[in-house]
């Protein structure tokens, strides 16, 4: 029960000291005395003027009392203490405007000064004790009152300071309880109570208005200092960082423009003021989609972020650019709630919008031919899927769409031998020719991107129909294989296209793409320069070439390959001078297989190397164990002289069979010197001096055979088998071969005639003067082990001719 009053009475306390007395942090004491002396002083002048008033009047009532003297020298006292107090507030005054916080210890001064005058005062009811009845009863009356009165007074003067005026009340109050308590008179009793009363209320009056006086004081402080750190902020704010600050008013008006913000919209302050905001700026765009203007923004009275508006910064004319700002506000409103404007952010972010456009344009675009990349050219898929892929059946518009997948041929060649910013310079030539095909054909309706490398592919949707896409890649194939002109150089390329058309080819965007690359796989399978529509069927194709490719990566280690030995013919003794190696492969189930229906293969898969090198050692170690004047000659792809160590392998071959080097005869075709760059022109001289002798291939197959007679010193050019073939009922291409053969003879070239399959052919090609033969007439391509019973043979033959004389030459060529 004890403990339970005991913390009550704690709590209560508690509670009042709380109420009471002040929270004051250590750094604000100083300023919190301060001002609580300064108000006390600015009362001094009224308290000391009361006292002295006060002291006059008891003084005066006292002369009529029996304490006149000594009332007289209290009198004296208390006005010669009040004239001191008023001489401190007149030096205090004097000395105005240094400090601005004040010590406990003059605080406690204040205090001391304040209990002295209590003091005084409470001698005054001892000084009137009554002696004599009669008086008794007025005297004591006139000082509890002058007492009370003091106290209010003192109360009120000191209200700031609680200890002053509790220093200076309690005294007086004391001093006059003792005099009515020691009355004996009742009703002077109950004055006492009433002053105990009055004193109470006073002294915790004073100290809840201290209280107040000095909380409010230290808000107060508080709040100016947070203005201090906010108005730090805003002028950091407008002058470091990016950003500005704006103000507009209920019409939009422009009331509050930064420093920053002017020079953003490069005209002067004054002139942006009351000029109405949404005047200022263009087309605005919020982070969810556009607005109409800032003004319909306004009209919503709703705070915004991030809206961009286009703004023209500069004076008027060409120097005028497009900026682009962000604004952020919120709505203002006054005292009453009504609506007054709104205040805000501002920042240019021309160059961040500039640098995400970039971005945006590089993460969607090719950098080098400035089509659109791979990502774009899916997007574009997947959009033309849904709006016409789909059959009718599932929602779409039954009108298709379609992927044409091209690729260049040759441009690896281009890119290997020329160099890779020719390889560039090409792609870019290639790119606009396609686009503007494409455009041309099938407008808007058909988006061209680059899927990287070589390779390109083109949506279109609606798709045109199949004859108008069939006309479209023939045209895009032969735009393409038109000659190029690269930095200098002439550069003959073509295109392959294969094309898949949704719904029909495929069930998805990915499957169309598949199918569309996989007909694109057989149209270079068939030949290069064409295109072919997807079919089922090419499903299965593919599978098989990929068999093959990898059967093919074997062939090699498990000695698959032969080489197969073709017969060249001296034209006037009909002898064997050489021998054409062609490569054949044994495989295990597809039985002997055509180079043409591989070698392509190889080079695509990078085989080609491998393989030529064991052409090359092959082929002179089988024909150094041939009679002496019998050559042979090894065909070379292009591919082996971009590896670089062609020559060294020439070399090695030769060193290793110990074959005389004007023994081997190197095939080389126009494809080669299509890219003729430094770097071929030099192994072919290397080449040369080696002592090796080098043919032209397929000669008048190319574009510019001729010309390229003259950039090489070739020891023979191979006139191809079609112009053999046609060359009887064609007097045109008759000419043509003469007019070569006649070019050999000038030139000093050996020309040797392929596909010579018919006496008369034989006959008209030695009129004309071509050194040699080759072809079935003479001899097919035969295995290494046939070769000497066919020489044999040819040597019997010759006797036999030189026998007859040279009648029925016919007869006695084999056949
Ligand atoms: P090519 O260099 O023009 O070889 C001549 C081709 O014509 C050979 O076909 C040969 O069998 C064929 N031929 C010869 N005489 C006649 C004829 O009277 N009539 C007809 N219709 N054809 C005749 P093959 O052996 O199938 O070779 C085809 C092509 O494969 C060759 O054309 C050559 O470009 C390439 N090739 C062959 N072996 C190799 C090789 O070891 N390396 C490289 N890179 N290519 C090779
Ligand atoms: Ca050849
Ligand atoms: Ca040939």
């Amino acid at each position: 029960m004890r403990k339970v009053a005991s913390t009550l009475i704690h709590r209560g306390l508690s509670a009042l000291y709380a109420r009471l007395v002040p929270h004051v942090p250590e750094a604000m004491a100083g300023r919190v005395r301060m001002e609580q002396v300064q108000s006390i002083l600015r009362m001094t002048p009224v308290m000391m003027g009361a006292n002295i008033v006060i002291a006059v009047l008891v003084g005066a009532a006292g002369l009529a009392s029996p304490h006149t003297i000594v009332l007289t020298v209290w009198a004296a006292l208390v006005i010669s203490y009040a004239l001191l107090g008023l001489r401190g507030w007149f030096a205090a005054r004097r000395r105005k405007g240094g400090k601005s916080t004040v010590s406990q210890h003059g605080v406690n001064r204040v205090v001391l000064q304040a209990g002295l005058l209590g003091c005084l005062w409470a001698i005054l009811p001892i000084l009137t004790m009554p002696r004599e009845q009669g008086f008794a009863g007025a005297m004591p009356m006139l000082v509890a009152c002058v007492i009370a009165g003091m106290i209010g007074c003192g109360g009120f003067a000191l209200l700031t300071l609680p200890a002053a005026a509790i220093a200076y009340s309690t005294p007086m109050a004391l001093g006059a309880l003792w005099v009515l308590a020691t009355s004996g008179d009742p009703v002077l009793y109950a004055l006492g109570g009433l002053l105990i009363f009055c004193h109470l209320v006073v002294s915790v009056s004073c100290l809840a208005h201290a209280k107040i006086f000095a909380d409010r004081l230290v808000a107060a402080e508080e709040l100016e200092k947070q203005k201090q750190v906010v108005s730090l902020l805003l002028s950091d704010f407008e002058e470091g960082a990016s950003d500005w600050l704006w103000e507009v008013d209920a019409a939009g008006a422009l009331t509050y423009v930064s420093d920053r913000m002017a020079a953003a919209a490069g005209v002067d302050k004054a002139g942006l003021i009351g000029q109405p905001m949404s005047e200022l700026c263009g087309a605005a765009e919020t982070p969810t989609g556009p607005v109409a203007a800032l003004s319909a923004l306004f009209a919503e009275q709703k705070a915004f972020r991030d809206v961009t508006v286009s703004i023209a910064v500069g004076p008027d004319g060409e120097t005028r650019q497009t900026h682009w700002w962000s604004l952020s506000a919120k709505p203002v409103h006054d005292l009453n709630g009504v609506f007054t404007g709104f205040r805000g952010v501002g920042a240019d972010i021309t160059q961040a919008r500039e640098d995400q456009a970039r971005i945006s344009r590089l993460a969607h675009y090719d950098v080098l031919t400035q089509l659109p990349n791979r990502l774009s050219f899916l997007q574009a898929l997947s959009k033309a899927w849904t709006d016409h892929g789909k059959p009718r059946s599932k929602g779409g518009t039954g009108a298709g769409c379609a992927v044409l997948c091209l690729d260049l041929d040759h441009f690896k060649g281009v890119n290997d031998s020329l160099g890779h910013p020719i390889g560039d310079d090409l792609l870019i030539q290639a790119s606009a020719r396609l686009r503007d095909r494409v455009d041309d054909l099938v407008g808007d309706d058909g988006l061209v991107s680059r899927l990287g490398g070589d390779e390109f592919a083109v949506v279109v949707a609606p798709s045109p129909g199949h004859a108008a896409l069939g006309e479209l890649a023939r045209a895009i194939v032969s735009d393409l294989s038109l000659p190029y002109a690269v930095r200098g150089h002439h550069v003959l390329i073509g295109a392959s296209v294969g094309i898949a058309v949704a719904p029909f080819d495929a069930d998805d965007p990915d499957g169309l793409l598949k199918n569309a690359d996989l007909a694109l796989y057989r149209a270079k399978g068939d030949g290069r320069g064409a295109y072919r529509f997807f079919e089922t069927a090419m499903d299965i194709w593919a599978q098989e070439r990929r068999a093959l490719e990898l059967d093919l990566r074997d062939a090699l280690a498990k000695d698959e390959l032969k080489l197969f030995f073709q017969p060249l013919i001296g034209s006037g003794e009909h002898e064997v001078t050489g021998f054409e190696a062609l490569l054949r492969w044994q495989h295990p189930t597809r039985g002997l297989v055509a180079p043409a229906d591989f070698i392509e293969c190889a080079e695509q898969w990078g085989l080609i190397g491998a393989i030529g090198e064991w052409v090359l050692f092959e082929a002179c170690r089988t024909a150094a164990t041939w009679p002496s004047h019998l050559s042979v000659a090894v065909n070379l792809s292009p591919n082996q002289f971009a590896t670089g160590d062609l020559v060294s392998q020439v070399r090695k071959a030769l060193k290793v069979s110990g074959l005389a080097p004007e023994r081997l005869e190197l095939e080389i075709t126009e494809g080669l010197l299509l890219h003729d760059s430094a770097k071929t022109l030099k192994q072919l001289a290397a080449l040369k001096v080696l002592g090796v002798k080098i043919a032209m291939d397929d000669f008048g197959t190319g574009y510019s055979s001729l010309a390229y007679l003259w950039r090489f010193p070739f020891d023979k050019i191979k006139i191809d088998r079609s112009f053999v073939a046609e060359m009887q009922d064609n007097t045109a291409i008759a000419d043509i071969l003469r007019t070569v053969a006649l070019l050999g003879q000038t030139l000093n070239l050996k020309v040797t005639a392929e596909g010579v399959e018919t006496p008369a052919q034989a006959r008209l090609l030695a009129d004309m003067r071509c050194d040699t033969f080759q072809g079935f007439l003479y001899g097919r391509p035969m295995p290494v082990g046939d070769i000497p019973s066919f020489l044999l043979s040819n040597m019997a033959q010759q006797m036999r001719r030189g026998d007859e004389g040279h009648e029925g030459e016919e007869a006695a060529v084999a056949g």
